[in-house]
């Protein structure tokens, strides 16, 4: 009982929201909130070493021995508090050496009707000179899904350009034979669109409508802003065509709610304006904003003084999505959305997404890439889908971001939420996916303790927003 305790610092972030002290476990990114023993135990911790004993007799006085016991049988189960002995097993090398892939994207046709500035794909063309995927690579492609990753029950299938609707016979042959294939194993399949709307006619939308897909628009946000960039081959901006068949699609569309994905580039931060337009005027049910990544273009990488801008107007929309939610309503902001999904359900994510992983990006010539942002570009790839996956190749890859040792990710309070970003922001600003993306660490941490803020006042003002808006836990 004289074992001298410790607070582990490596495990522990506390937060104060409001009145309230709150504590991030970061193993698992879940939150406690600190009542009085909990507080008293960890200050009296943190201001020097004491046994067991020793805290049980200096806070006798205003708790019952018995809670105090049990309270640090708590904090060191969760590791918060250690004394000395190893909790759990030291994690070994850890590699990866299965793949549960569940989704695979159809890189449809290389052409895209459009012309955006800022394109990221390396393999893009224009439309006249677009590879078209084959029904045969698509059906391969299917079948490699199914045979490397027999066991789900659910799959998807992303269809991704270029522009997927300039290549619309594929995409309805493929929906036509997944449509016959998984249910005939008792298997669910889903299927999911990003799309530039230029080509969506009102039969397109019926056709899709019936067959369910899920929907991502890109768009900019209002016309000055969209475009700047987004432009047709001979130059000329695309809002009013986007907007008109966007709205057209909105009014008609009631298979599943429809996202609009935007870009953020060099010169364009007014997050809290695009969302407006978006959200309010057009009625897109959610808006998400992702940064620009160009590889060889990085001149439309937003600069550090955007990155911390477009920040800012995060973190104010995000004071509006809390208004809401008190108040009931979610205003669609996904960036958010997502982070307090993740908080709420504690993820613990050891690599940053499922590319690679849960998921595999097809080209037109059947060649399997981590994810669509990587089809085309001189990244090597991991197979092709009728060899299958290069397995060695791709665990190799994949366990080098596992592998945190000696990267400043090692240490990271957001470890298990950010797990070294996006590999092909690392990709297009470091020319290595297994970078970790340290050009905006101080950003992501302080807009997960934004997220962990505006997570602990939705619980303590209106729980209800969360039953009704976020996933559940047991249905994941
Ligand atoms: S990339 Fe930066 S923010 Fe992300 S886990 Fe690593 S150190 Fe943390
Ligand atoms: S690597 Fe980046 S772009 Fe690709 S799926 Fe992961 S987060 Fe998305």
């Amino acid at each position: 009982m004289d074992t001298v305790l410790n607070l582990v610092h490596h495990n522990l972030h506390e937060l104060r929201v409001d009145d309230a002290r709150m504590l991030f476990h970061i193993p698992t990114s879940s939150l406690f909130a600190v009542d009085e023993l909990t507080a008293a135990l960890i200050d009296r911790i943190r201001r020097g070493s004491h046994s067991a004993e020793a805290l049980v007799q200096g806070l006798g006085q205003r708790f019952a021995a018995a809670d105090i016991s049990e309270t640090l049988r708590d904090l060191m189960a969760l590791e918060f508090v250690s004394d000395g002995r190893p909790a759990s097993a030291p994690a070994a090398a850890r590699t990866v050496d299965t793949f549960p892939l569940s989704t695979v994207v159809l890189n449809v046709n290389t052409g895209c009707n459009l012309s955006c500035t800022y394109c990221y794909k390396e393999d893009l063309d224009k439309p006249s000179a677009g590879r078209k995927m084959a029904f045969e690579t698509a059906r391969d492609s299917i079948e490699m899904l199914l045979r490397e990753s027999p066991d789900e029950t659910r799959y998807n299938v992303v269809f991704f350009g270029g522009e997927p609707l300039s290549n619309l016979p594929l995409i309805k042959e493929v929906v036509a034979y997944c449509e016959a294939r998984f249910p005939a194993l008792g298997k669910q399949v889903d299927f999911v669109m990003t799309t530039n709307a230029t080509m969506l006619s009102e039969a397109t939308i019926d056709w899709l409508n019936a067959h369910r897909f899920g929907l991502s628009i890109s768009i900019d946000g209002p016309k000055a802003i969209h475009d700047r960039n987004r432009l047709t081959v001979n130059g000329q901006g695309t809002y009013e065509t986007v907007r008109r068949k966007a709205e057209r699609l909105l009014s008609r569309y009631d298979a599943r709610p429809v996202g609009a994905r935007v870009t953020l580039t060099r010169g364009t931060t007014e997050v809290e304006r695009i969302w407006d337009h978006l959200f309010n005027e057009l009625g897109f049910a959610e808006v998400g904003f992702a940064p620009v990544t160009s590889g060889d273009i990085s001149t439309f990488n937003l600069t550090e003084a955007e990155l911390v801008a477009v920040f800012a107007g995060m973190k104010r929309l995000g004071e509006r999505y809390l208004e809401e939610a008190l108040a009931g309503r979610n205003i669609g902001f996904s960036n958010l959305h997502q982070l307090i999904t993740d908080l709420h359900e504690g993820h613990k994510k050891a690599l940053p997404c499922g590319a690679g992983l849960k998921m595999l990006a097809v080209d037109h010539k059947g060649e399997l890439n981590l994810c669509h942002r990587f089809t085309g570009s001189s990244l090597p790839t991991f197979g092709n889908v009728r060899d299958g996956i290069k397995r060695e190749e791709l665990g190799s890859f994949l366990s080098q971001r596992l592998d945190r040792e000696g990267t400043g990710c090692e240490t990271c309070r957001i470890r298990n939420l950010c797990s070294g970003g996006c590999y092909h922001e690392s990709y297009a600003r470091y020319g290595d996916p297994a970078h970790p993306t340290y050009h905006y660490c101080d950003l992501m941490r302080d807009w997960v303790d934004f997220g962990i803020t505006v997570y602990s006042r939705i619980m303590a003002g209106n729980p209800a927003f969360i039953e009704q808006h976020i996933t559940p836990r047991s249905a994941k």
